[in-house]
């Protein structure tokens, strides 16, 4: 558990309507393309969000 996987290499595994899951050639886990998207932007937000100590 104390390895986080960023998934940096996704596959298309499963379509729907308007939903489609990625598998991740890293680690393997199964996730919605959706998520993953959100997973990312999130990680972007987190790293500008950081807050210079200003006084
Ligand atoms: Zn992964």
């Amino acid at each position: 558990m104390a390895t986080v996987c960023k998934h940096p290499r996704v596959r298309v595994v499963s379509r729907h309507d308007d939903a489609e899951f990625v598998e991740c050639l890293e680690c393997g886990e199964i996730f919605d393309a959706e998520e993953f998207r959100d997973m990312e932007i999130e990680e972007d937000a987190e790293q500008e969000e950081r807050p210079e100590e200003a006084d």
